[in-house]
């Protein structure tokens, strides 16, 4: 069995310091532009920064959607509706406004140092919840979509989240097996069906706690599907974390 590093490569490491160094560098001779509303200064600015929603306790303690008191899997109204499946999900806000539009910029435009500042936000909420040992995976795209955009996302924000809380990071942990359509405009049994058995998990996870890492989570069909392939390949437990999360309104649910 491979046992990945306890902590973040080293050579990642300083791979790392040297782009966070560039990127500062460059800041100063081109300075960004907020990647919501497009004012010049911040990748994201105070104001947009302000218009996050950020989710707080209380969460339902499996999907990790908020609830007006604490709940169990039972009385949550997001879990009876749908089957999150052998996953415990958190996410650090709703998919809204400005959070919506950086995530929209992290997607299609090149855009690491982004990364980093949504990672850094990321980093700095639900911690204690996720278990002290586990590694994290960022959810792969698949080849096609990889090859025209040229990175993951997901990838990005596990990279970031890797070196702040010091969490080994395996970046092929996970792979997609087949290819799979878009997710968007389809209904959450849709969802279900379109990515089920997906996904192929490494060796690597065997005996360890994962953590998925990607960048919306919508209904949980893909995390859900990620999962199954991980507890397959002998992962011990496996939670999600992502940046944002959909409301749960009825286009999404309906059959
Ligand atoms: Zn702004
Ligand atoms: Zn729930």
């Amino acid at each position: 069995m491979t046992v990945p590093s306890k902590n973040f490569d080293t050579l990642a490491r300083i791979t790392y310091s040297f782009e966070r160094a560039s990127w500062t560098l460059l800041d100063l001779v081109f300075p960004p532009r907020c990647q919501s509303c497009r004012q010049p200064g911040e990748r994201l600015c105070a104001r947009c920064r302000a218009e996050i929603e950020y989710l707080k306790e209380p969460v339902c303690s499996h999907c990790g959607y908020p609830h007006p008191a604490p709940t169990t899997d039972d009385s949550c109204d997001q879990c009876r509706r749908i089957s999150f499946g052998n996953v415990r999900i958190r996410s650090m806000a709703f998919h809204s406004e400005s959070l919506r539009n950086a995530i929209h910029s992290l997607k299609y435009r090149r855009n690491p140092a982004l990364g980093e500042t949504l990672a850094d936000l990321m980093s700095q909420r639900w911690l204690a919840d996720f278990p002290a040992d586990a590694m994290l995976i960022p959810v792969p795209l698949g080849m096609e979509r990889k090859q025209a955009r040229g990175f993951n996302q997901a990838e990005i924000l596990a990279r970031g989240l890797g070196a702040r809380w010091r969490r080994p990071l395996v970046v092929d942990g996970l792979s997609r097996g087949r290819e799979t359509r878009s997710q968007v405009g389809l209904n959450a049994q849709d969802r279900k069906s379109n990515v089920a058995g997906a996904f192929v998990a490494s060796a690597k996870v065997k005996g360890h706690s994962v953590i998925l890492i990607d960048d919306v989570c919508t209904t949980g069909a893909t995390l859900s599907a990620c999962a199954e392939a991980l507890l397959q390949s002998g992962a011990t437990h496996v939670w999600a974390y992502t940046l944002a999360r959909a409301r749960h309104d009825a286009d999404i649910l309906t059959p």
